[in-house]
């Protein structure tokens, strides 16, 4: 019986992916081993968006082959799709393939017999259309349920598009069958992934469905507690996604919004397809509804064109606006993107001190939220994160909750009040003795 393991970069997307090719692996035979068990094959899923991604996956290929000198080394992602042949080049590196090819890599590779040329088997994107269905079963708290791919929209900076093709998504029919058969595990929690997951209902190169309806559909299926929505751009959260939410017991008070940047200047060289007005007006629409709501935002700080003055538009509109957490980025060129060509590129020193100051607002937020939700109860679903005798979970508004190891509580939902910040900006809360500290 052939060992394999794996290793990936990157976001829920990829993580949901390399699961669901886990487990096709296994199907067929193969035994799945953690990486340092000395596998046969490993399977490497890249990220194009990570910064450094070449030098990641040499460094992956060189450990992988430190391991197992005579193992077969496949490189599959975003990174794969886009620079195929550099990555071929790579000591080690066996097989090369792309995103039409991925989901297929066990049949392709026949064997995982080693030759001498490194295989390439990289299509054009534009033959990455049709949908793998994915989901991620990594520990028995949370899965990510892989319910779109790929994007229309074309954002200067961005290199999705490239590497993973057309907006394309699964249907309402097999996603709740997914639901249904997690629902069977002792899973709690699945976060709905995607790249554009507001886009969500293209089938075949026309739109079928609505991501309205799919969260109604999944707000039936029994036996899953909480459904989390991953990220949806502002102009596709729509009033009627809010409203349900806002009466749902299933799906959670949590947003995560892209802002990318809250200068309308910016916004439109960056291709963006909304203006700050409409950011602002979904934030208030959610707070209304659901003041206790966490909502996080993506910036990206040294765009090209972003002068002091526009970089302090966005600081100032994110001071005012009542979110819990950044998730900030800092601007880099990546190759094929309108982004590259444009003038007025930023020093690397001010992005830099740019998205400090960024950093050090997003920490300020989420004290505040914290403060906000003292006094209030929530449900905490712990998990197996163990650290120095505590274990961790989050409430349904993402709040991270640390409590004193208890082996009882791992993937058990406990109702919670937090009660205080101490000193180290952790929060104390009554019964049982839980610690909720910022993370
Ligand atoms: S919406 Fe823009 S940033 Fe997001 S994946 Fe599509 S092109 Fe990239």
């Amino acid at each position: 019986m052939k060992k394999v393991a794996f290793y990936t970069l990157g976001c829920k997307l990829n993580y949901s992916e390399t699961s669901t090719i886990s487990r096709m692996f296994e199907a067929k035979g193969y035994e799945k081993v953690e990486f340092e068990q000395h596998p046969d094959i490993f399977i490497i899923n890249t990220c194009s968006v990570t910064d450094n991604a070449d030098k990641k996956c040499k460094k992956i290929v060189k450990e992988a082959k430190k391991i197992s000198p005579n193992s077969y080394v496949t490189i599959i992602g975003c990174y794969a799709q886009l620079k195929p042949r550099e990555i071929a080049e790579i000591e080690g590196v066996d097989a090369v393939l792309g995103a039409a090819e991925k989901f297929r890599l066990i049949e392709l590779l026949d064997g995982f017999t080693k030759e001498q040329e490194t295989k390439v088997l990289a299509s054009e994107i534009q033959h990455a259309n049709t949908f793998n269905n994915a989901y991620s079963i990594n520990d028995r708290t949370r899965t990510f349920l892989k319910v779109q791919d790929g994007c229309n929209y074309g954002c200067a900076f961005c290199t999705i598009p490239l590497a993973r093709g057309k907006s394309r998504s699964d249907s309402m029919e097999n996603i709740v069958r997914s639901a249904r058969e997690i629902a069977e595990t002792e899973v709690k929690e699945v976060v709905l992934t995607g790249v554009n997951i507001g886009d969500y209902g293209i089938q075949e190169g026309r739109r079928k469905e609505k991501f309205s309806d799919l969260v109604m559909a999944l707000d039936q299926v029994e036996g899953i507690d909480r459904f989390r929505i991953s990220s949806i751009e502002p102009n596709l959260l729509t009033n009627e996604i809010i409203e349900f939410v806002s009466t749902s017991k299933r799906f959670v008070p949590h947003f995560h919004i892209p802002l990318q940047s809250g200068s309308n200047t910016i916004l439109r060289s960056m291709g963006r397809r909304y203006l700050r007005e409409l950011y602002e007006d979904r934030v208030n629409k959610i707070k209304n509804l659901m003041p206790h709501c966490c909502i996080g935002a993506d910036v990206i700080v040294g765009f090209p064109g972003e002068t002091d003055e526009l970089f302090l538009e966005t600081y100032n509109f994110l001071n005012e606006l009542d979110i819990s957490y950044l998730h900030v980025f800092t601007y880099s060129e990546r190759a094929n993107t309108r982004a590259v060509e444009m003038e007025g590129a930023v020093p690397m020193k001010k992005r830099n001190e740019r998205s400090k100051m960024l950093r050090i607002l997003s920490e300020k937020k989420r004290r505040k939220f914290y403060q906000e939700n003292l006094g209030k109860t929530f449900t905490v679903l712990f998990e197996e994160d163990i650290e120095n005798g505590q274990m961790h979970g989050f409430t349904e508004n993402y709040i991270r909750v640390a409590a004193k190891y208890d082996p009882l509580l791992i993937n058990e939902l406990k109702t919670v009040s937090l009660s205080e910040i101490n000193e180290k900006g952790a929060v104390e809360v009554v019964e049982p003795e839980f610690v909720y500290e910022k993370h």
